[in-house]
């Protein structure tokens, strides 16, 4: 079983997130969403409804599955029995987090992250787009993933 985690805020989960699990899905048998608090940014979205909306839109999906974390990601790895950390880069910006993330967690554990590029018409979504957005009482649903008809039930 090649078994990826996906691990991030997802506060909100956006359809970026949402691009970066359809195009990885044919490269794992099992991706593991797992929902985490970064240090480094303020939650908006309580965990649980976090979970909750990520689950109602995988629901027909038995090959994802969401998780709650507020460890080290490669110890949830090791927990979880996953190969692979997934993750998407949508910038330069992003690229040198993610390389030193992944250098990082190979050192501890020695599992390999998979980087997926964004797609360039997602390149611009983030989180705290919507979160800000939102503080204004601006409509971010355009951002948010529907229910996917794009995966099999
Ligand atoms: P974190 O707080 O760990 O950065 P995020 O929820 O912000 O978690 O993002 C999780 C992962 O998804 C990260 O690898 C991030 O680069 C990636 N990601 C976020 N938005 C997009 C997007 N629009 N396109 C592709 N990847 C994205």
């Amino acid at each position: 079983m090649r078994i990826a985690l996906f691990p991030g805020s997802f506060d909100p989960f956006t359809i970026g997130h949402a691009d970066i699990i359809e195009r990885a899905l044919p490269l794992f048998d099992e991706i593991i969403i797992a929902v985490g608090t970064n240090i480094h940014k303020q939650g908006a979205d309580a965990m649980s409804q976090r979970v909750r909306s990520i689950e109602a839109l995988y629901r027909e999906e038995p090959r994802i599955r969401v998780v709650t974390y507020n460890d080290l990601t490669v110890d949830l790895a090791e927990r979880e029995g996953a190969q692979f950390i997934l993750r998407g880069v949508r910038s330069m910006k992003d690229f040198e987090y993610e390389r030193d993330i992944a250098t990082t967690n190979r050192m501890l554990s020695g599992i390999e992250t998979v980087l997926i590029f964004s797609d360039p018409s997602y390149a611009h979504v983030s989180s705290s787009l919507i979160r800000e957005l939102r503080s204004f009482g601006r409509d971010a649903s355009a951002l948010l993933p529907q229910a996917n008809p794009h995966l099999k039930s």
